[in-house]
């Protein structure tokens, strides 16, 4: 253990195992560490660094709100809010926007905007019903959603009136709902429990049952969302708008920034002046991240790029399958892609780490795929050569 790990270690809670790298810088791709190793990042800080590391416009544009105006608070306007919102409104087909900071504040404040509605429509609407192995966060309210008792149990009495349903089994959904159902909440693609698709049946079904029963849709996009499954955001590429959506992770490239959105309709029966804020949320520097962000992404057609490059990885990660018989299973879509093992996924990711390799698990015994959205098909290459030589 050298000097920064040994602080780190005796200062902060001991919440993680960390790995035993102290990362100091990126370029492109690739993240070295204070030895000066070099090591070709496949889990973009957890989706987050959907640039890469050291982006030059982005760094400018950050540089230069820093010099301008770095915080104001809600109470006044700034130069980057109305821009950035404007921007995620675009692309997230959205009519209201609420910058947050982290993705589990956005699940909290889209969790209260369903619940705001079904108050302010007097329906006496309340419950939630969340997807087993689901992952929103862990602030008690997000805790209250997530369908994994490990993270849950400590912590209960969570809130009530939330129940889990089975993930793509619209069945289990149809027999929780009652007339005291306020909110559906689920990611299209479950990240955390192991990198599971929707599948298209069950989202138009989730979309069809809250139409008809007067339920609001919370997609929860903070892992899966920008870009990364090949569509902007992933319920599109299902045509399954939501109510009310959460954003995070990617949104910001690296700068702490979330938020939750919803349609005309159901802000208009939702948050009011006074229901809900924060101090920092859309401050002008995250908002600049968040814009420039957007910017880039058009741009460059990002999108497209995830859609060919992750048809790429995809076609590799099968083939591999296929060779080596230590994969189970290849799930995901674009650059969002688990490979279930039958090897310990920790003795993988370690190996990896010592060949130059940063991969994260998820769920049970799966290597989680989620590199930056600039990858090429080199990159895959890159990657698979050390995956095959370890496998
Ligand atoms: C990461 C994540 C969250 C929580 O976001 P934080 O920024 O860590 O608070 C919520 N939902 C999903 C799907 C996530 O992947």
């Amino acid at each position: 253990m050298n000097q920064y790990m040994e602080k780190t270690e005796q200062a902060l809670v001991h919440t993680y195992n960390r790995f035993p790298v102290v990362l100091e810088r990126g370029e492109d791709v690739y993240l070295y560490d204070t030895e000066g190793k070099k090591y070709l990042d496949f889990a973009a800080g957890i989706a987050v660094c959907g640039l890469g590391y050291g982006n030059e416009e982005l760094n400018q544009a950050l540089k230069a709100q820093i010099d301008k105006l770095t915080h104001t608070s809600n109470l006044f306007y700034n130069t980057t809010c109305g821009k950035a919102a404007e921007a995620l409104k675009g692309i997230s087909e959205m009519d209201r926007v609420f910058f947050t900071n982290s993705g589990t504040e956005a699940i909290e404040g889209a969790l209260k905007a369903a619940r705001k509605y079904a108050y302010k429509k007097g329906t006496g609407r309340f419950e939630f019903i969340a997807m087993e192995h689901s992952f929103h966060g862990r602030s008690m309210g997000a805790v209250s959603v997530t369908g994994n008792e490990h993270y849950r149990t400590p912590f209960e009495p969570v809130i009530p009136g939330v129940k889990f349903a089975e993930f793509n089994n619209l069945d289990s959904v149809k027999a929780l709902v009652s007339d005291k159902t306020c909110g559906v909440i689920l990611e299209p693609l479950q990240g955390e429990g192991g990198i599971h698709m929707a599948d298209p049946e069950f989202m138009k079904g989730i979309r069809r049952l809250c139409d008809e029963e007067g339920i609001l849709m919370i997609c929860d996009e903070i892992q899966c969302g920008m870009g990364r499954t090949g569509s902007m955001f992933a319920w599109q590429s299902y045509g399954t708008k939501p109510d009310i959506m959460a954003m995070a992770k990617a949104i910001g490239s690296g700068v702490p920034v979330g938020a939750f959105a919803m349609t005309e309709e159901t802000a208009r029966y939702s948050l009011e002046p006074g229901d809900h804020g924060t101090t920092y949320g859309g401050n002008p520097f995250a908002c600049a991240a968040v814009a420039k962000t957007i910017e880039i992404f058009e741009r460059e057609n990002l999108v497209s790029h995830v859609k060919e490059v992750g048809a790429y990885l995809e076609e590799q990660l099968n083939a591999l399958a296929e060779a080596s018989g230590e994969i189970l299973e290849r799930r995901g879509t674009g650059l969002i892609q688990g490979i279930k093992i039958k090897r310990s996924v920790g003795e993988v990711i370690n190996e990896a780490l010592k060949e130059g390799l940063i991969l994260i698990s998820a769920g049970e015994n799966v290597i989680r795929l989620v590199p930056p959205l600039i990858i090429t098909e080199e990159h895959v290459d890159e990657m698979l050569h050390i995956l095959r030589k370890i496998l």
